[in-house]
């Protein structure tokens, strides 16, 4: 019976890896690829949903913070393979460490007795009633986590005093505070794709400049991908995010800053001007105008013209500690295909 199974799985990886299964081209391929895998995210996204929605019945805590503060550590944990293992089963991503879950003086470092934990002032809790509270079950850590916020109360207010108490660092408050927005907003936490800045239909051009010495403003690295385009082409959010940052600094000029719900940090500056519409904390979709290409910086507020037109485009990823630069050039390149592959399937 084994056996059967195993080799089923075998014939169908076959099937899957062969190299005589073509695609016409490099982006049918990609977006076949990309197709299966919204569709299983989406479907993991509702499994999740549904659990996020019970512990707000059970507990009161807006359903949109847990998914916010689970969507948040799941980027976190991205790279993690230890935790990953850990995890195995799990559908939530929300890892509570042995101390917290037990209690810092329970002998037993990963106890499940609901009671021996409540002793020794654990958080673990018992969520889905079988009597353990374990701490690689999905019910019973967002019941544990859920309550543990709960003890401050259920405003929104108390929820982020909660998680500051919880995680102790400002920036992951913000950026989970950032997240329920947007979840609560669209009432979902699935959330798919992305927006090549330039729009069809005007020129640019664009090559991988990231970590080029630059110019202005002392020894650094150019931490972005310039993308050259007329004055006042426009300018638009590639992803789901957040506006966290709007207006002049000496090196970017005009700039905006939106983090998305990856916990990347979308920068964009040297703007002529920005889409007057918008301010800080406004949630931008793919696509929407944030701004205009200019060559405004290097000086003082309004300094403009040092420089040819161009996009800056910066990213930036948060571990839970710090945030650092990396290369955007090959996430450009992908949406840029995706919207050229969008093209030709609408002819
Ligand atoms: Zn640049």
């Amino acid at each position: 019976m084994l056996s059967k199974v195993l080799l089923s799985i075998l014939i169908v990886s076959i099937l899957f890896t062969s190299p005589f299964k073509t695609f016409a081209n490099e982006e049918d391929m990609d977006e076949a690829a990309v197709a299966a895998e919204q569709k299983e995210e989406a479907l993991l996204a509702q499994k999740r949903e549904e659990l996020y929605r019970r512990m707000e019945t059970l507990t009161h805590i807006p359903w949109y913070y847990i998914a916010a503060m689970d969507r948040y550590e799941k980027n976190i944990q991205r790279k993690s393979k230890e935790k990953n293992e850990f995890q195995n089963d799990r559908v939530t991503a929300i890892t509570i460490s042995p101390q917290v879950w037990s209690g810092g003086f329970n002998p037993i470092e990963d106890d499940t007795n609901p009671s021996a934990i409540g002793i020794f002032h654990g958080i673990g809790r018992d969520g889905n009633g079988d009597g353990l509270a374990e701490r690689n079950n999905d019910e019973d850590v967002l019941y544990s986590i859920a309550e543990f916020i709960a003890q401050y109360g259920t405003t929104e207010k108390d929820v982020r005093i909660a998680l500051w108490n919880y995680y102790l660092r400002n920036q992951t408050v913000k950026v989970i505070s950032e997240f329920a927005t947007i979840i609560n907003q669209y009432n979902r936490t699935y959330f798919a794709g992305d927006s090549f800045p330039i729009p069809r239909g005007y020129n640019y051009t664009y090559h991988n400049t990231w970590g080029d010495p630059r110019g202005w403003g002392g020894r650094r690295i150019h931490e972005g991908t310039d993308i050259f385009a007329g004055y006042g082409t426009p300018v638009r959010a590639s992803r789901w995010g957040i506006i966290e940052i709007k207006g002049w600094n000496p090196y970017g000029g005009w700039r905006m800053g939106v983090r998305d719900l990856d916990n990347i940090y979308h920068y964009y500056a040297h703007l002529s001007s920005f889409n007057k519409k918008l301010k800080v904390g406004d949630i931008v979709e793919p696509g929407t105008v944030i701004g205009y290409v200019g060559s405004s910086g290097y000086g003082k507020p309004g300094t403009s013209g040092k420089f040819p037109p161009h996009l800056h485009y910066g990213m930036y990823r948060d571990n839970g500690r710090t945030e650092w630069s990396f290369d955007p050039y090959p996430s450009l390149k992908r949406w840029e295909r995706a919207e050229y592959a969008k093209k030709k399937k609408k002819k």
